[in-house]
């Protein structure tokens, strides 16, 4: 990892992955120049989607947020590249697709607030990111590799 680098969590939720769409994600990211470090097809359980959701425990909405992220299984990963987090933010779009631009990958997919497709961490919560990929990595699932375009991209 170069020292400009960063990592940031993002995760195909359980309606993106019924859906069929964990391919056309990560392509996008891959496309974009962004490194895939991790990656693994999970069940989240209760405890867990507690512990990653736990800033929304006091919303109207968090009961059926545990609800829907432990309804099937997720694809969890780490992407790399220059300031990550944000540019991941960027091409996921707002938290509900009917604000999300074209293009984005909510804006593109997401049906509701509910059903958005995708989780990515927040570039505005400052930790959020590292936080996130130790609740659902251990060290050694985040892999360093050279890759053959380094030179052409970060
Ligand atoms: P984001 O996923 O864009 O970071 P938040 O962290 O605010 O959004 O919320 C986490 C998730 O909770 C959202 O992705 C969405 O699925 C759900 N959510 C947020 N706000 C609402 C709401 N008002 N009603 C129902 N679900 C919501
Ligand atoms: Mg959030």
């Amino acid at each position: 990892m170069s020292h400009h680098d960063e990592r940031t969590f993002v995760m195909v939720k359980p309606d993106g992955v019924q859906r069929g769409l964990i391919g056309e994600i990560v392509s996008r990211f891959e496309e974009r120049g962004l490194k895939l470090v991790a990656g693994k097809f999970i069940q989240i359980d209760r405890e867990l989607a507690h512990e990653h959701y736990g800033e929304h425990e006091d919303k109207p909405f968090f009961d059926d947020l545990v609800e829907f992220i432990t309804a099937g299984p997720v694809f969890a990963m780490v992407w790399e590249g220059a300031d990550a987090t944000r540019q991941v933010r960027s091409m996921v779009g707002e938290t509900d697709p009917a604000e999300s631009a074209p293009g984005t990958i909510r804006g593109d997919f997401g049906l509701d607030l509910g059903r958005n497709v995708i989780h990515a961490s927040d570039h505005e919560d400052e930790g959020a990111n590292e936080r996130e990929i130790d609740l659902f990595f251990e060290e050694d699932e985040l892999l360093d590799y050279e890759r053959i375009d380094a030179a052409w991209l970060y």
